[in-house]
């Protein structure tokens, strides 16, 4: 059976995209140094799934962890999710952030490159479009405007491994661009929890429902678009984690980089997110008009027919499903993993 090394796979979409790995018959190994995700994910998608996932606790730049990974599992593909994605933080730090998302990723190339490991699906980002692309972005917009150190390092990467496909044309990269992955998976045994206050829209939401945080600040309402608040293009984390089971398939098939934008075509509000999700779980979310934020774009999403046309894949699931899906996690976990650990989880409830 094929294996995949999944680094980062303790983290919010890696945990969800081992389960469709394991449901498409693959064998499944993680890589996590625990940052930002949580060992209590891989025992939840064990109880999803039946299968154990095996665990190497580290660091993507920890050369000799990569090499023992790679040498007692057959490995033939690897997903790197492994990354920093804290765009104001990566102002503030950006040595940080370039030290884990590019050297990390250049040390995993490495050691891809010397075990013969030819398959790389990447995580980056609608965020190398930079500031002024026109929407929908298309992948053959140019690229590399970036606005912070964040949105930076996955352009740098993303050149760095157009280059390594370019002096080995046995390899094969799927370059996978998310738009703005939400939602948990329908069984509310796993989803998104962010260590520390949540930056990102859902999971800030998700909190004031649960009462942890008191409102939301919705950031700039003088945005030039219908409601006057930024548009992004939501997607449901299960649609995305299926993306990377068929980026799999066509580097089976394919030779060299290709980038592929995973969104759903739709731009959705702030505002009309708020009222998505109150409509899902009957909460109110009392909110606030705040400044806007530094770096916001107002409204971007993608054009995802190429992902349709070469990987015949496409988001199916709606606006409707994704809040329900954060309501059913947030709601059964009010504190995450910490929640399930503490037995005040879904199961504990079940
Ligand atoms: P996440 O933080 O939940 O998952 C990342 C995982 O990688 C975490 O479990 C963390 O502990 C681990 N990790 C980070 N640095 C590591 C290192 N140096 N060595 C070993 N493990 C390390 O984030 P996510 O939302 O699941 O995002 C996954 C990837 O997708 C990231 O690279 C992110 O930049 C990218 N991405 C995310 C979004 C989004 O909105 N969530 C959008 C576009 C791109
Ligand atoms: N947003 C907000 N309040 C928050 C977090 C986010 O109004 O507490 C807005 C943000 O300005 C952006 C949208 O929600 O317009 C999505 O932000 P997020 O950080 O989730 O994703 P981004 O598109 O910035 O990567």
């Amino acid at each position: 059976m094929d294996t995949v090394l999944v680094a980062g796979g303790a983290g919010y979409i890696g945990s969800h995209t081992l389960v469709e790995l394991i449901s498409a018959g693959l064998k499944v190994i993680v890589i996590d140094n625990l940052c930002n995700g949580s060992k209590v994910a891989l025992d939840q998608v064990r109880l999803i799934t039946g299968q154990e996932v095996r665990f190497y606790h580290g660091e993507v730049q920890d050369r000799a962890l990569l090499n023992r990974a790679l040498m007692e599992n057959s490995v033939s593909a690897v997903i790197h999710f492994a990354g920093l994605k804290a765009v104001g933080e990566s102002s503030q730090r950006p040595i940080e952030y370039y030290q884990n998302n590019v050297t990390g990723s250049l040390v995993l190339l490495d050691a891809m490159h010397e075990a013969g490991v030819k398959r790389l699906v990447f995580s980056s980002s609608a965020t190398v479009y930079g500031s002024d692309s026109p929407v929908p972005y298309v992948e053959s917009l140019e690229t590399g405007n970036t606005s912070n150190p964040y949105g930076t390092t996955k352009w740098v990467v993303e050149q760095v491994l157009k280059d390594a496909v370019y002096a080995d044309p046995e390899l094969s990269v799927a370059l996978l661009r998310y738009f703005n992955p939400v939602g948990a998976h329908p069984s509310g045994l796993i989803g998104e929890d962010p260590h520390g206050i949540p930056n990102n829209l859902l999971p800030y939401i998700a909190q004031v429902a649960v009462g942890k945080r008191a409102e939301l600040s919705v950031f700039g309402d003088d945005y030039p678009t219908a409601d006057g608040t930024c548009e992004r293009d939501y997607l449901h984390v299960v649609d995305l984690a299926k993306g990377h089971v068929r980026a799999l398939e066509w580097l089976a098939q394919n030779r060299g980089a290709a980038a592929f934008n995973l969104g759903t075509g739709n731009a959705t509000s702030v505002l009309q997110i708020i009222r998505a999700f109150e409509e899902a779980s009957g909460v109110t979310i009392p909110y606030r008009i705040a400044p806007r934020r530094a770096g916001d774009l107002p409204a971007f999403w993608a054009d995802a027919s190429k992902a349709e046309r070469m990987l015949g894949w496409k988001a199916e699931l709606g606006l409707a499903e994704m809040m329900a899906d954060t309501w059913r996690w947030q709601s059964r976990n009010p504190n995450g993993y910490r929640s399930v650990e503490q037995g005040q989880g879904h199961l504990a409830i079940a």
